[in-house]
């Protein structure tokens, strides 16, 4: 574990509130954090209690900011974050995203962290809500548009059809030309996984229950949270996973999704993956820096992180 922590690391797939930790919570005011368990309900049930506690901008910065300080405490350089624009009594959606994506920019120079965002759009509210989304980050001023670099379909995949947000995804990738990942198979539905892929989107996340026939003809990138798959699956261990080792490696990044909420963080996530596996150092650092190669944020911002981290290795490549 120490090993996995000095290396530079590279997340693709975190939830904002889901990663928010119980320290930023009880300053908040938040209550009933451990109590709960974390089955898939019990996330959800959960993911309601955080937002009840966040609710105006100075809180949304709050959570921001505190959250790009601890992935960068875990030696994280580059980092995915992920959030549902959400207008309450005391902030409207533009301000959330506007905080946000200010919150995370601010935090991001401070702590050394390349940060970029992706908009969650929620499949368990109605597919208006998508693009009324959409129009906002449309509208946002340019300093905070340019933290946007795609969107994420999620929310509790038992609420909700994949197939009423296609216009809206493919509004997001056609008109604002933002890149798309997809939550797919979290629950059993071979129908919808076989709609999502036929979307293409540009990565996955999770992807657990994918028909065999699917996976043979190949999937896109899956973003793979394993304690998060255990919890939710109420799996008895990493052996047990659907997605590991089926997936090959090049076509896998390993991510925390709600870091605060599983507690846990990106280096136990690999570090886990690692015993699992048997990786030598190599394969270790390979895997530290693969979600690289599948970033969303645009290349030329990529290639100059690497050549910072990586100097040795980059600039003869
Ligand atoms: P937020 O988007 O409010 O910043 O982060 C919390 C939200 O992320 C949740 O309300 C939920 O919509 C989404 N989310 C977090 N973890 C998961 C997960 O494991 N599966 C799915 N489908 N959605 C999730």
């Amino acid at each position: 574990e120490a090993f996995v922590r000095t290396l530079p690391k590279a997340e693709l797939h975190a939830h904002l509130h889901g990663s928010v930790r119980e320290d930023t919570l009880r300053a908040l005011g938040c209550t009933g954090f451990v109590a709960q368990g974390r089955t898939l309900e019990e996330c959800f049930a959960l993911f309601a209690t955080i937002h009840d506690a966040v609710q105006d901008v100075n809180a949304v910065r709050r959570v921001a900011e505190d959250v790009v300080r601890d992935f960068a405490q875990d030696n994280v350089r580059y980092l995915e974050l992920r959030s549902t624009p959400r207008a309450t009594a005391h902030m409207t959606k533009h301000e959330y995203l506007v905080t946000v994506a200010d919150a995370v920019r601010t935090a991001g120079a401070k702590h050394d962290v390349l940060v970029r965002l992706l908009v969650s759009l929620d499949r368990a509210r109605d597919p208006s809500d998508a693009n009324d989304s959409l129009d906002v980050v449309k509208a946002l001023p340019a300093h905070a548009k340019a933290m946007i670099v795609g969107v994420d379909l999620s929310g509790n995949p038992t609420k909700g059809r994949f197939a009423d947000f296609v216009p809206a995804l493919t509004r997001a990738r056609s008109e604002l030309g933002l890149k798309v990942t997809i939550h797919c198979g979290e629950v059993h539905d071979d129908n919808e996984v076989a709609e999502i892929l036929a979307f293409a989107p540009d990565r996955l996340g999770h992807a657990l229950h994918v028909p065999a026939s699917l996976r043979a003809k190949g999937l896109p990138v899956v973003e793979c949270c394993p304690t998060s798959n255990i919890k939710t699956l109420a799996l008895d261990a990493l052996h047990e996973h659907p997605v590991l080792p089926p997936v090959d490696w090049a076509h896998l990044v390993v991510c925390t999704d709600d870091a605060g909420v599983f507690e846990t963080s990106l280096t136990k996530e690999m570090t886990m993956v690692a015993h699992e596996f048997r990786l030598s150092r190599d394969q270790i650092a390979q895997l530290t820096r693969a979600p690289l190669r599948h970033a969303f944020a645009h290349p030329k911002d990529i290639r100059s992180l690497e050549m910072r981290l990586w100097p040795s290795q980059t600039s003869s490549s």
